[in-house]
């Protein structure tokens, strides 16, 4: 088949999250099934340099109307894979830029977000209709790239392309929308009847995730388990009416894992390396993180840690408020992420006052995730909702035993023991509230103190198995539904 992906974010280029994480691996496992795949992203600043020096100039230029005003972009490629190119969107008044949506100092979302993405959706919708490959399925991902549907519908009704391709739409979080002023509709250069409260309205403001959901023609989410979840007013964040309208539509794919990249031996980011039938590797690679991160040098105290954006999503307040409790115990405790201020500080204020206990290191940092992941006995991730989630798929890999609430992609991929006793690989709750969490971290403190039950969560953790193999098939069967093809074919 030939696909074309879009992106805001795509590992190694630019990554804020699971977003790059999922679209770098879902276009690397799609080539090498053998699909002709392009990538279409931003050229964001920030690519470290030796990948910066992979792009070859491309012969596109795009000039695209934002309302009344026309903006230029060049297009950059690389080919890190057979049948994989990479399109890269080179705008620098859009994309050139310290972070990817704000501002990283003063926090607050770039003023003109809407004008950015919407520009790059027409950027991606100009290359899906004259590239000379002809795309038959467009993949677009979160609300960045949600207009495209909108945007190809448009086109295939009223402006003769006739050979249209397909649209998939993936929510990785139905959170951000890019909801904004009314007035940005007009950037679309759009007419107006597709602004009302059943299209790309939404209590007055522009919607372009709404839009997406709603033109697009076919909608999967990361994770059966969310799938379900946004269809109701507790989790559809404003937009559950429009998915229940589409369900017949949406479904959810729970992400793999790179494990090219998430893996315990051979991997460059750690000291030590170490397999499930030998953890010798993994005590060393907690001692140096303890030793890394200031903390005492004590293999017979758990290590618990947590990777994350600090946010209200991630239960970051619940972790704050759990470890008040739980650090009595002796428990130690690492932390990286950045997000919200006051969460910033609640972590930077606990490791102040147990500096033998609480390590914590705001910031991102991408090869000190793995050694976290390596050194942890414990990862916590208590999210109010997940749609997918990676990092509790790499600890198991890494034989950290997840402690995790049960939503999303969390109680898709994690194996509590009152489920199924045979195949327990983490520990599990269900109310969003610091006790509840507390009570987890306690369940996984009386199994620190049983190491044999121990060593066969952390043993079932390592042997699961949540290859891109299994997600690669289940896209390429809705690819191949979408375009009406009962025998799949590359
Ligand atoms: P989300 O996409 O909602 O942030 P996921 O668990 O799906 O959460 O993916 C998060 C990804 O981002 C993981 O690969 C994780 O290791 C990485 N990550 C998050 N915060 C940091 C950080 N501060 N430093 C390094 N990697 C991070």
């Amino acid at each position: 088949m030939r696909l074309l992906l879009a992106s805001s974010e795509v590992e190694p280029y630019a990554k804020t999250g699971g977003l790059a994480d999922m679209t770098a691996a879902l276009g690397k496992y799609l080539a090498r099934a053998g699909h002709q795949v392009g990538v279409v992203t931003p050229l964001h600043r920030g690519m470290p340099p030796a990948l910066v020096a992979t792009l070859e100039p491309f012969d596109w230029s795009l000039d695209l109307p934002l309302g009344g005003a026309t903006f230029h972009a060049d297009v950059k490629i690389a080919q890190p894979e057979p049948n994989l190119t990479i399109y890269f969107v080179d705008a620098p008044q859009f994309y050139d830029r310290a972070g990817l949506y704000l501002d990283p100092v003063s926090k607050h979302d770039y003023w003109d977000n809407a004008e950015r993405y919407i520009f790059f959706s027409k950027a991606v919708v100009n290359l899906a209709r004259y590239l000379p490959w002809k795309p038959e399925v467009m993949h677009v991902h979160d609300w960045h790239t949600a207009l495209v549907p909108l945007f190809v519908r448009h086109q295939a009704w009223h402006d003769g392309w006739s050979d249209a391709p397909k649209t998939v739409l993936t929510i990785h979080n139905l959170a951000p929308q890019g909801r904004c002023h009314a007035a940005k509709y007009a950037l679309t250069n759009l007419p107006g009847y597709y602004f009302h409260a059943d299209a790309a309205e939404f209590w007055g403001d522009f919607n372009p995730l709404k839009a997406g959901l709603v033109f697009a023609d076919t909608i999967t989410t990361v994770s059966p388990t969310y799938a379900r979840e946004i269809l109701t007013p507790a989790y559809g964040e404003g937009l559950d009416g429009v998915l229940r309208r589409r369900q017949h539509v949406l479904s959810g794919i729970l992400n793999g894992v790179d494990y090219e990249k998430w893996r315990t031996s051979g991997n460059p980011h750690l000291p030590a390396a170490y397999t499930v039938d030998d953890l010798a590797g993994k005590a060393a690679n907690k001692a140096a993180l303890q030793a890394e991160m200031g903390l005492p040098v004590r293999a017979n105290v758990p290590l618990l840690g947590t990777i994350s954006r600090l946010e209200p999503q991630k239960g970051a307040d619940l972790i704050l408020a759990a470890l008040e409790e739980m650090l009595a115990s002796g428990l130690q405790y690492v932390l990286l992420g950045s997000g919200r201020p006051d969460f910033e500080d609640g972590f930077r204020s606990l490791a102040r006052r147990y500096p033998a206990q609480v390590a914590v290191k705001i910031g991102y940092d991408a090869a000190l995730a793995h050694r976290i992941e390596a050194a942890c006995d414990f990862y916590l991730m208590p999210s109010r909702f997940e749609p997918c989630g990676l990092n509790q798929m790499y600890s198991l890999r890494y034989g950290a035993v997840p402690v995790v609430r049960a939503t999303g992609g969390l109680q898709d991929s994690i194996t509590d023991i009152r489920e199924d006793p045979a195949h327990a690989d983490g520990i599990k709750f269900q109310a969003p509230t610091a006790a509840a969490l507390a009570k987890a971290i306690r369940k996984g403190l009386a199994l620190w103190s049983e190491p044999t039950l121990l060593a066969l969560y952390r043993r079932h953790g390592m042997l699961k198995d949540f290859s891109w193999q299994r997600s690669v098939t289940a896209y390429e069967a809705l690819y191949g539904r979408l375009l009406g093809r009962g025998r799949l074919s590359a």
